[in-house]
């Protein structure tokens, strides 16, 4: 009987075998986590690095890492004016604009001009029509412009007919009004619903533009909706910006 006392049950050993391997793995693997980090696990996540704390800010305030000094980005809304000194560096006219444009509103920034020509000739080609009525807004214009209908209405219809000099984002060069024959180039709310307007909410940003002032979105822009005002950010900018539908303000973490 002696003899069987140590005789390796075959059977049973190498499931133990198994289960100490096991074992031992999974003790060594919570000893070496402790190890590693045994100080966020004791004392949670106040040890967080300054780095990881800064990170956490900027991604708070800047969610979609915006590019805020690049100057395509330029936020002008009902907090943030521009003044009667800023201007484009250079504007050139657009290919395609109304006759009721001046040869200053038929100019846009110069590579904003550019990439909207680009998108009036892809129009084209897909057999859609699509004009500039306004571009580039100087101060000075947008001065006589409200002055005009504060003469003719008085000032509080005046507000709501015109933005005030400075208000308007007219005067970066990088807005430009739209719109086609199918609403006889007027600005109108029914432009959404033409070839023209279907056509700009869907491939606007492949040339770097946004709906501005999109469908209920008035609390964070303070602009009702404006089917046909469209706004040069960039072609990075405006895929964000049109994937997630968000307004600039929503993109720069400033709504
Ligand atoms: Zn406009």
């Amino acid at each position: 009987m002696a003899k069987t006392k140590f005789k390796i049950n075959k059977k049973r050993f190498i499931p133990a075998v198994i289960f100490v391997v096991m074992l031992t793995v999974l003790l060594g693997s919570v000893v070496f986590e402790l190890v590693l980090h045994g100080n966020s696990m004791m004392w949670g996540s106040s040890d967080m690095s300054i780095e990881a704390q800064k990170a956490r800010a900027e991604k708070k305030n800047n969610p979609y890492g915006a590019n805020k000094k690049d100057p395509y980005l330029v936020l002008v809304n009902k907090d943030n004016q521009m003044t009667d000194k800023d201007k484009p560096n250079s504007t050139k006219a657009v290919e395609h604009y109304t006759d009721t444009a001046t040869t200053e509103t038929c100019t846009m920034e110069t590579r904003a001009a550019n990439a909207f020509n680009r998108l009036t000739s892809a129009a084209e080609d897909d057999g859609v029509e699509i004009v500039l009525t306004t571009g580039y807004r100087s101060y000075s214009t947008q001065k006589k412009l409200y002055d005009y209908y504060v003469n003719k209405f008085g000032k509080s219809k005046a507000n709501k007919q015109s933005a005030k000099p400075g208000w308007s984002e007219h005067q970066t060069g990088l807005a430009a009004d739209t719109s086609s024959p199918e609403v006889n180039y007027q600005l109108t709310q029914d432009y959404a619903d033409t070839a023209a307007g279907k056509w700009l909410a869907k491939h606007a940003h492949t040339y770097g533009f946004i709906i501005r002032y999109p469908k209920g979105k008035q609390d964070i822009t303070g602009y009702e909706y404006e089917p046909w005002h469209i706004r040069y950010v960039g072609t990075k900018a405006a895929g964000v910006i049109y994937k997630n539908n968000l307004t600039l303000e929503e993109y720069l973490g400033e709504d």
